[in-house]
C-alpha cells in the first residue's frame, strides 16, 4: 500500500512550536510519508527551509518545501522578492507555492496580485515546477493565466472551492485537484459533488493545517495527523476503501512532484 501524503500543511507556522516534532512521529508512526509544506513570503522562507532541515530522522514523515509568495500577504510582498524566489529554488524544492489570486479576501490590490502570479508562473516554467495554487473566487482567471504562462509541469488547486466545470479544465491542464477538511462537513455538497465525480488521477488530500479545521475539530487548530480521519470520510463519500484513496492520492503525488520513497 501507497503512504499517505499530507499534499498542503503549514507545519513551520508558529501554532506547531510546541508539539511540531510529537505531532510529525505520531503522523509518521500511522502511515504518512511526507507531508509538502508550501512557502508564503520571502521573511517565511528560512524558518521553513530549518524546519525541513530539523525533521530529517526516518521517525517523522519527510517534509517537501515549496517557495512561494502567497496572494493573502501582499502587504508582505516587495518588488525584488520574485529574483530572490529564483534562487531559492535552486537549493532544491518540490513546486513553487504557494501563488496565485484571492478576490475573497481583498480585491482591491488585484492588479498587484495579477503582476506577482504571472510572474512566479514564469518562474515555475523555467525550473519545470510544479505550481500549488490558492485561488478564491478566481477559478477561471488562474486557469486563463496559467494557460497563457505555457507552463507544462502543472500543480495542484489546493482547498479547491470552483465548480465542477472548473476543476475538469484544470485535471485537463495537468493539474490535481486537493481535497481537505472542507469536505468533511455534511453540507459541503458541492466539493463532495466535485469529489465523486472527478477520476482517481485528478484526486490529492491535504490538510491545510493549522487552517480548515475538519468537522470533527471544529474550533481548533488544525493538524496534519488528521489527515487519516479526513480520508476515512472522504472515502466514504466517494463509496470506495479507503486504501485505494491512500493509493491513488500518493501516486498522484509522487508523480507530479517527483518524489520517490
Ligand atoms: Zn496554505
Amino acid at each position: 500500500m501507497n503512504p499517505l501524503i499530507d499534499s498542503h500543511c503549514h507545519i513551520d507556522f508558529a501554532q506547531f512550536d510546541h508539539d511540531r516534532g510529537a505531532i510529525l512521529e505520531r503522523c509518521r508512526k500511522q502511515g504518512m510519508r511526507a507531508l509538502v509544506v508550501p512557502g508564503v513570503t520571502l521573511e517565511q522562507w528560512p524558518a521553513l527551509q530549518s524546519t525541513v532541515e530539523r525533521f530529517t530522522d526516518p521517525a517523522y514523515p519527510r517534509l517537501l518545501p515549496a517557495y512561494g509568495l502567497h496572494p493573502c500577504f501582499m502587504d508582505a510582498h516587495s518588488s525584488g522578492d520574485v529574483d530572490e524566489l529564483d534562487a531559492w529554488l535552486h537549493q532544491g524544492a518540490v513546486a513553487v507555492g504557494e501563488i496565485g489570486l484571492d478576490r475573497f479576501h481583498d480585491s482591491s490590490n488585484l492588479d498587484r496580485q495579477l503582476k506577482l502570479f504571472k510572474d512566479q508562473l514564469s518562474v515555475a516554467r523555467s525550473h519545470h515546477l510544479p505550481i500549488l495554487v490558492h485561488a478564491r473566487k478566481t477559478q477561471d482567471l488562474v486557469l486563463k493565466l496559467v494557460k497563457e504562462s505555457g507552463l507544462q509541469s502543472g500543480g495542484i488547486m489546493h482547498a479547491f472551492s470552483g465548480s465542477l466545470q472548473q476543476a475538469q479544465r484544470a485535471v485537463d491542464l495537468g493539474f490535481k485537484i486537493g481535497f481537505g477538511g472542507a469536505g468533511t462537513y455534511d453540507r459541503a455538497n458541492r466539493i463532495r459533488a466535485i469529489l465523486r465525480a472527478l477520476p482517481q488521477h485528478a484526486i490529492v488530500f491535504e490538510t491545510d493545517a493549522p487552517d480548515i479545521a475538519p468537522s470533527f475539530a471544529m474550533g481548533d487548530r488544525n493538524s496534519p495527523e488528521n489527515l487519516f480521519r479526513i480520508v476515512e470520510i472522504l472515502a466514504e463519500v466517494r463509496q470506495e476503501p479507503v486504501d485505494q484513496l491512500w493509493s491513488y492520492s500518493s501516486k498522484n503525488l509522487q508523480e507530479l512532484l517527483k518524489i520517490t520513497f
